[in-house]
């Protein structure tokens, strides 16, 4: 199992898209396993886009992300860093397939209300910058016994 970081954008927030945004996670059977209403402070912004510091978009990114409040979603599957970010689609609106996240709701370059996590190692980082370790939560889902197959996939025995 694979945890990610997925946050809807304040741009979801705003137009009335985070229950759509988490239901087509939920629909492809991934699981939560942390959830959070919160604003992304100055700080935050500055750890997690630290690699894209020196970009002419960096202070609109940040701006836009801080702005306004954004949902923070731990992601939980097998693969589900990859899973993620096809359901999220091109970076660019524009751009992104129909069907994606950012190809069905979005046509902006910046606004393009969904962030993944796009490794293991970013995934790791960015998740203890919006979940204490106590708010990530352990739980068996159910549904999971019907989305993998239990013996191939989960390794239980037949
Ligand atoms: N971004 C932007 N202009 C650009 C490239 C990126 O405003 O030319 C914003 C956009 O919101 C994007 C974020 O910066 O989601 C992070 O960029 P990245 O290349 O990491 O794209 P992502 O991983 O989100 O697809
Ligand atoms: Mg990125």
């Amino acid at each position: 199992m694979e945890r990610t970081l997925i946050l809807a954008k304040p741009d979801a927030l705003q137009r009335g898209l985070v229950g759509r945004l988490l239901t087509r996670f939920e629909q492809k059977g991934l699981k939560l396993a942390g959830l959070k209403l919160m604003v992304m402070t100055p700080e935050i912004a500055a750890q997690h886009y630290e690699a894209h510091e020196e970009r002419p978009f960096y202070p609109g990114l940040v701006r836009f992300m801080t702005s306004s409040p954004i949902v923070a979603m731990a992601i939980e599957g097998i693969g589900a860093i990859a899973i993620c970010r096809k359901l999220m689609g091109a970076t660019f609106g524009c751009n992104a397939e129909p069907g994606t996240i950012r190809g069905d709701f979005g046509v902006s370059n910046s606004f393009n209300l969904v962030h993944g996590s796009d490794s293991p190692e970013a995934a790791e980082k960015e998740l203890a910058l919006y979940f204490k370790a106590e708010e990530l939560l352990e739980y068996d889902l159910n549904s999971f016994q019907w989305i993998y197959d239990p013996v191939e996939e989960l390794g239980q025995e037949g």
